[in-house]
């Protein structure tokens, strides 16, 4: 089969590049490994209950919002948003949480309620955060980041400076709060970025605006809705998405890829875009003399970490939690020493509750309860069923305790999912779940490149490339590598 562009995988990032490049005249394929599209945002249903596999959080919905209209679309042509109110729970132990409210003045009450004068330090802190979201995500993240003459602008250059890259994000937060269930509160989206906030730049701060202004928001069905979204407008767009493809192999002649192979097929194509997990295009379907890195490369980037996850269906309705809930009563210091510093399981972790059914009817029966676990761990742990379980007993003891209820003998459906689950599904690097860390010294140039050094007609995108992990960095990543792709390969 002939084509212009094979793209590898059907995460958010691949069916991006492929939606963005068919829009610039390309005949599109995706080759996708699994047998169903989406990938990390993959979903399953089981008795009666609907599971989004991975993301959970729909956050910078104006990202998604000019996805779709660069298309001519918009999102509520292919799902319907709700915006979460209270945005989400954060316990810090028995009776004792915090519900972030959706409304500005309610947030600024509740800050000013365990600090007196955080609501207008809150403004000032948000104020800058709003800057640095104008500059960094209408504009930095869409650099293909492939010299450092992009950013070579005065005005951008100006701009950068005001946006403390060189500054900790955790040194960044302190100047403007001391009440620790506030700090606590700031320094969780940083979480997302798959570092510390010592080792984060306070650019992300960012992050904040997008959590406290922009708000949280979820998409009735799911999750995955974006993806079916997404594969509807790939198909007006007259991309073909093909599972059950594993790519295994490149043909390659005078420093081009000549033909694609996988598990059943071989396709050819003039460009190739791999979607699926960096390191495993590099370090495992290309021959090593075409090779961007090296093994030791490899070893040492800071991956983001991997997760623990339960699925759980419930015979009964929970009390007191709400859709998203952080379980903060532990201190994330030892934690996060466990995940970045001495990788090993966690001695006392903190975890997320994510509860669906509170909002949508759809993903569990009658009466019943959708739950998702997730407990953050290092990558590259040794993982097995019995691991699994003891903190699978960790987690429902203290959830349990917590939230004052007998859930346990509730639970009809369970299902683990971790590192050797991302390896086998995606082959995650380490087992890694969402993709490089966004340290500052895997930021922008100094990412793994978007482009292949050695082969003139390979490509990268996805959250191990630029801008980086998280669904929105995703969406962007394949709206940049097409870019890259139409500037060297005009269509004639
Ligand atoms: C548990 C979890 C929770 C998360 N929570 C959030 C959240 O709440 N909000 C948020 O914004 N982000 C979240 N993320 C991160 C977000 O899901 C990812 O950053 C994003 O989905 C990555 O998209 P991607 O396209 O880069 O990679 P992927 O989704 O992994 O897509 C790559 C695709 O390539 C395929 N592939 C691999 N090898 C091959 C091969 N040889 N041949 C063909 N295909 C191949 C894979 O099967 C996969 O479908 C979460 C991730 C996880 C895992």
């Amino acid at each position: 089969m002939k084509t212009d562009v094979i793209v590898i995988g059907a995460g958010f990032a691949g069916l991006s590049a492929a939606i963005s490049l068919a829009d610039k005249g390309f005949k599109v394929i995706v080759l996708e490994k699994n047998e169903i599209a989406g990938g990390r945002a993959r979903f399953y249903q089981e008795q009666g209950f609907t599971f989004d596999m991975g993301p959970s959080w729909y956050w910078m919905p104006d990202v998604f919002e000019n996805f779709f209209n660069k298309f001519g679309k918009k999102a509520s042509d292919y799902y319907t948003l709700k915006r979460l109110d209270p945005s989400y729970r954060v316990f810090f132990g028995k009776d004792d949480f915090l519900d972030i409210p959706a409304a500005m003045e309610e947030i600024y009450k509740l800050f000013e309620s365990h600090e007196p004068g955080s609501a207008e330090k809150l403004k000032a802190f948000l104020e800058q955060a709003a800057y640095k979201y104008k500059v960094g995500i209408n504009d930095l993240v869409y650099k293909p980041s492939r010299s450092v003459t992009e950013f070579l602008d005065p005005k951008l250059l100006f701009d950068m400076l005001r946006m403390d890259i060189f500054q900790s994000f955790s040194g960044h937060i302190r100047k403007f709060f001391k009440n620790d269930k506030l700090l606590r509160l700031i320094e969780f989206p940083i979480l997302f970025l798959g570092a510390t906030p010592e080792n984060t730049p306070a650019l992300y701060s960012l992050m904040n605006y997008a959590d406290i202004s922009l708000g949280t928001w979820y998409p009735e069905g799911g999750m995955h809705k974006i993806i079916e979204g997404m594969l509807s407008l790939a198909e007006e767009k007259g991309v073909e998405v093909l599972t059950g493809q594993e790519v295994k192999e490149f043909q390659i002649e005078q420093k081009s890829i000549k033909q694609v192979k996988t598990t059943t097929a071989t396709y050819t194509a003039d460009i190739i875009v791999a979607g699926a997990d960096y390191h495993h295009v590099d370090q495992h379907i290309l021959q090593e003399e075409y090779r961007n890195y090296t093994p030791a490369y490899w070893d040492k980037r800071v991956m983001a970490p991997s997760s623990l996850l339960y699925y759980l269906g419930v015979n009964n309705k929970l009390e007191n939690l709400q859709h998203h809930n952080l379980f903060f009563d532990r201190d994330f210091g030892p934690h996060a020493k466990e995940i970045y510093e001495t990788p090993q399981w966690p001695t006392d972790p903190l975890f997320y509750v994510s509860v669906t059914s509170k909002t949508d009817d759809t993903v569990a029966p009658e009466g019943h309860e959708n739950v998702f676990l997730l407990m953050p761990v290092a990558p590259g742990l040794q993982d097995d069923e019995n691991l699994r379980e003891k903190y699978y007993q960790v987690m429902m003891y203290r959830l349990e305790e917590i939230t004052g209820q007998s859930i346990k003998e509730h639970v009809i459906y369970k299902r683990s999912y971790a590192h050797a689950d991302f390896k086998k599904d995606y082959h995650a690097f380490k087992g890694n779940a969402y993709g490089l860390a966004n340290t500052l010294m895997q930021t922008a140039i100094l990412k793994p490149g978007l482009k292949n050094k050695k082969l003139k007609n390979l490509y990268y995108t996805g959250q191990l490339t630029v801008p980086g992990p998280g669904v929105p960095p995703s969406l962007i990543s394949g709206i940049v590598v097409a870019d890259e792709v139409e500037k060297e390969f005009k269509l004639v």
